[in-house]
């Protein structure tokens, strides 16, 4: 299947992270910068590269940016030029804009100007990092909203070799496992005779709330 171009306006740490991600799933990639020096350091991962100041409506259509369905706004320290790319961007009709907010109030202006999707990487990175150095056994999570998430859980010791029915998960800790990973294997929706193996990731979804104090278990 042929694979979406993507653009990535702004090519600091995270946006030049972005392009070598991509890179590597193979996608084509347009990658935008003011700075001639970032431009540079790009030409190797990215499709194209080209230098050019995204707040000019007129560089970004010459560039024939309505043609790529996802574009990243990654530019950071400037938010005048973060807001006005992004605007410009959705007025030029891109399907789906995805920017890089530096705080709350950031990311409500962006979603108010038409932003499909506004990520905080920075914030983000911190509280993903902080469970992750105190708890050494939620391997990882996504946030669906402020109260639930999916956690991926190694097993608890009081949960190993018993089977999902003996453990009761759903009425004692009110979460659902989702699926199992064994290795290379993903068990999808198990059934209530699968045992949860020592070396098995848990991936869970529920409240917070629950999730957090499935993982204090021991
Ligand atoms: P990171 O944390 O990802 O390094 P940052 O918050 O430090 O990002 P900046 O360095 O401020 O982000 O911006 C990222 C890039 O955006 C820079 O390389 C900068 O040259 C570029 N940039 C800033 N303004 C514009 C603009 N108007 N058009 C195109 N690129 C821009």
């Amino acid at each position: 299947m042929k694979k979406t171009p993507i653009a990535v306006i702004g090519l600091g740490r995270f946006g030049y992270s972005l392009i070598g991600e991509f890179n590597k799933m193979g996608y084509e990639i347009l990658a935008i910068d003011i700075d001639q020096a970032s431009i540079n350091k790009v030409r190797d991962i990215a499709t194209h590269a080209v230098r050019a100041d995204s707040m000019d409506e007129e560089v970004l259509k010459s560039l024939g940016i309505r043609n790529f369905d996802i574009v990243v706004v990654a530019i950071g320290d400037d938010i005048q030029a973060n807001i006005l790319t992004a605007i410009t961007l959705k007025e030029l009709g891109v399907k789906k804009v995805i920017a890089k907010a530096k705080n709350e109030l950031h990311g409500k202006v962006l979603e108010k100007i038409g932003a499909d999707i506004v990520v905080y990487p920075e914030r983000d990175m911190a509280v993903k990092l902080a469970h992750s150095l105190v708890r050494d056994n939620i391997i990882d999570y996504i946030n669906l909203s402020n109260e639930y998430s999916i956690f991926e859980l190694l097993t608890p010791r009081q949960l190993t070799g018993k089977t999902l029915a003996a453990s009761n998960l759903r009425q004692k800790f009110k979460v659902n496992l989702v699926a199992i990973k064994r290795g290379n294997e993903i068990i999808v929706t198990p059934t209530p005779e699968e045992e949860m193996l020592a070396s098995d990731i848990l991936i869970l979804l529920g409240h917070n709330d629950n999730l957090e104090e499935l993982s204090r278990l021991n």
